[in-house]
């Protein structure tokens, strides 16, 4: 046994096929960014190579000035189905240039592994991305499922398809929500414990009454509406958008969302660490397969 001054261990070795390499498109419009997920093969589950590449879109937007506003959307028929937990471009394992002073997690063993990774690529990113100093618009459309929650919660607006759903069923790998906890800031107390408790899908239309959806338009009305959004914001004075998002986003402060979040955090950690200590499996023993099977289950008795 070591005494843990220096227990790394070798990274694990695991094939990564990504399908492409082009995981986030990046174009600017009108003074708008638009940056669009762009695996819909796998209705953009997010790999770290498709994280890394968001956090350097959202770079690129914040440093062009001409960019006054940014917009989040997903490529093909869903928004996200959430993190990557079984596409062949899975690279949990695989090392990057981190972009917080954070160190490596690839050769951290037991739970530190998980720890260190999703203080970087989940809760550090999505806090980053949220306090973008530049106004930002999700453009939601089918599923906006756990992981995916977090890109459309971080923005600042957000619009949904009519056909839009949103759901958290992580509470079925033994996790209390996803990594980025912001369930209950964006819905009632006790709508957030259904949400979480059930892990059902909640329409577009629901999520509307709460107010976690700003606007509701027909699927192939979802790029106009969130141009003209853009082009309102467009106009509109680019130090007063950035004043104007952070009066609210430091309202949320005030309401404890940041430390709300960092103590769901460790609970959620310490679900992962569970779950490795009895299953032998970080995710309660499920995987992208099991996961969809139950959500199929559960939507058919729903229906
Ligand atoms: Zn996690």
């Amino acid at each position: 046994m070591s005494d843990g001054a220096n227990d790394c261990v070798e990274p694990r070795k695991v094939d990564i096929n990504y399908e492409t390499e082009e995981p986030v498109l990046y174009r600017v419009e009108a003074g708008a960014a638009w940056i669009t997920m762009n695996r819909p093969a796998y209705h953009n589950a997010q790999n770290s190579q498709m994280t890394y590449a968001l956090d350097a879109a959202f770079r690129r937007a914040v440093d062009d000035d001409a960019v006054k506003v940014i917009l989040l959307a997903g490529a093909g028929k869903h928004f996200s189905a959430g993190h990557d937990i079984g596409t062949p471009g899975r690279d949990l394992h695989k090392r990057f240039e981190r972009t917080h002073l954070l160190p490596d997690h690839v050769n951290k063993p037991g739970a530190e592994l998980l720890y260190t990774r999703e203080q970087e690529v989940y809760l550090g990113m999505c806090r980053r991305w949220r306090d973008v100093a530049k106004p930002t618009i999700a453009l939601v459309q089918g599923a906006c499922i756990a992981g995916g929650l977090m890109l459309a919660w971080v923005c600042d607006l957000i619009v949904a398809t009519e056909d839009a759903f949103f759901q958290d069923p992580v509470l079925r790998m033994g996790i209390p929500g996803v990594e980025y906890f912001a369930h209950a800031f964006e819905l009632p107390p006790r709508v957030a414990k259904e949400f979480l408790l059930l892990g059902e899908r909640m329409s577009a239309q629901r999520a509307h009454g709460f107010g976690m959806v700003n606007r509701i338009v027909a699927r192939d009305a979802l790029e106009a509406e969130g141009r003209a959004m853009a082009a309102n914001l467009a106009e509109k004075s680019r130090l007063g958008l950035w004043l104007t998002k952070q009066a609210v986003n430091h309202v949320e402060e005030l309401r404890g969302k940041r430390t709300a979040m960092d103590a769901v955090f460790h609970m959620h950690h310490f679900a992962h660490a569970q779950s490795d200590l009895v299953r032998g499996n970080s995710l309660g023993g499920q995987d992208a397969k099991s996961m969809a099977e139950a959500n199929r289950r559960q939507a058919d008795k729903a229906s």
